[in-house]
């Protein structure tokens, strides 16, 4: 007797998107490319692996990313990849490529799985979706705004606004935040039995990452931290007061958040993100920056940069409670068939009316089953109408046609009024 096989299960952390969810992905999507045409922002599409060094040479060795979330492996001749952890690397490492940077394509968009191998609960996945937007060559302030402005933009569209907070902070420039890091590693210093294993660790490498510390223990010390905005410069002062006057102009509400950093070496300059309180500690739905460092790290000539990446899970996590979500169904019309030459007649007219009626969603009953169970089937897929054929109407050249969700006759017709039917129906539903 053969044994019974144990079945496979996904990866921790690593999700389905089964077909009762995925319409309120692609809702989500066709929002966000319909924004970011507005914008005039081009799409690029990127691979999902990576060299290894082209991450460690973006992000930096002493980030949470790079030290332990990395899905890195050796490829059969021994050169090591990455599963890319987010997307701004990879993105410009393309447009360094190609030359992009030279040819007037600065404003990008793309959209993908991202994989990091953190401690998975809700809102935390190892393999989750980002849309990410990047950039180039504009100093700023006028594109920082943009970038607020885009984002704000799509939240109304897809009726999240009142449940988001801008939160805007600015890290200044390399030598700004040296000086800050000596004063603030000083601070620390004195309230070392305060600071949890965490902030410990990163006290040598990364020390503003403690400032974004959720522990409530250290809450009240990081209160009474230095606090980095008072350590920048005229320049890096005038385009923070600049980029938060175009916002007071345009009515963008912000909340300035001095202990925003980023998990990420290469931010300098405007840092933001949006803010809920409707999902616990994975609140942060989009995050953003300026990186004008990046792109002479990764070779090219020194240039400006700023960009940010959405989380495509969290923000339809908030959207999910929303009633104002319109899904389409996916079927309109059930074609039943039953009998050898009704099966023939309905093959045949399903891809007449598929080749009449553009956009009219028509599936087709397949393997056989009495006029009960079809029209069980019919009734579960959704559809508004089911085309009856059985033998007697496949030989006459007509069909039945019902109305599944209103109160209605059936009728008999022929292929052509059954045509003419649909349609003025589909007119009529995508008016709507
Ligand atoms: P967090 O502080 O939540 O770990 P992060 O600073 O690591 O976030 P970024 O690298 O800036 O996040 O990524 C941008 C956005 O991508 C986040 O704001 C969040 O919405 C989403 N995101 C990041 N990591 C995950 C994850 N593991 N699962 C789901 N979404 C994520
Ligand atoms: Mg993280």
């Amino acid at each position: 007797m053969a044994k019974q096989q144990q079945a496979i299960q996904a990866i921790r952390g690593m999700h389905d998107i089964l077909p009762e969810q995925s319409p309120y992905w692609q809702w989500l999507e066709k929002h966000a490319r319909h924004v970011l045409a507005a914008y005039g922002y081009q799409e690029i599409r990127l691979p999902i692996v990576e060299k290894t060094d082209l991450f460690k040479r973006s992000i930096g060795e002493v980030t949470d990313i790079v030290e332990k979330e990395m899905y890195t492996f050796d490829d059969r001749n021994g050169d090591s990849l990455t599963l890319r952890p987010e997307g701004t690397a990879g993105c410009l490492r393309a447009c360094l490529e190609h030359g992009l940077l030279h040819n007037q394509t600065h404003r990008l968009w793309y959209y993908g799985p991202m994989f990091r191998h953190e401690r998975p609960q809700k809102g935390r996945y190892r393999q989750f979706y980002q849309l990410g937007v990047e950039t180039y060559g504009m100093p700023g302030p006028d594109v920082d705004a943009e970038m607020i402005l885009l984002t704000d933009r799509l939240w109304k569209k897809i009726g999240i606004r009142d449940k988001v907070e801008l939160q805007l902070n600015s890290l200044g420039t390399t030598e700004e935040r040296a000086v800050y890091r000596g004063k603030l590693v000083e601070y620390f210093k004195h309230h070392l039995d305060v600071l949890d294993e965490d902030s410990l660790r990163r006290l040598e490498t990364n020390p503003l990452r403690i400032l974004d510390s959720k522990n409530p223990d250290m809450q009240a010390m990081l209160r009474e931290a230095p606090v980095l905005l008072e350590h920048l410069g005229e320049d890096s002062l005038l385009h923070f007061n600049s980029l938060k006057t175009m916002l007071d102009d345009l009515g963008i509400h912000y909340r300035l958040n001095t202990r925003l950093v980023r998990g990420l070496d290469y931010y300098g300059k405007t840092v933001f993100e949006w803010v809920t309180d409707q999902l616990g500690s994975q609140g942060t739905i989009c995050a953003g920056g300026r990186y004008d460092g990046l792109i002479e790290q990764l070779g090219g000539k020194a240039n400006h940069a700023i960009g940010f990446a959405m989380g495509m899970e969290r923000i339809l996590a908030l959207v999910e409670q929303l009633e104002t979500v319109n899904i389409e169904p996916s079927v309109d019309v059930y074609l039943i068939r039953v009998g050898q030459e009704a099966e023939k007649a309905g093959l045949l007219l399903g891809e007449r009316i598929r080749d009449s009626i553009d956009g009219l969603k028509l599936q087709l009953n397949c393997g056989g089953g009495s006029f009960k169970s079809q029209f069980k089937k019919a009734d579960k897929s959704g559809a508004a109408f089911a085309i009856i054929i059985g033998d007697d109407e496949a030989q006459r050249g007509e069909v039945a046609l019902k109305s599944l969700r209103i109160e209605q006759e059936q009728m008999t017709l022929s292929h052509d009024a059954l045509l003419e039917t649909l349609k003025a129906w589909h007119d009529k539903q995508s008016l709507v």
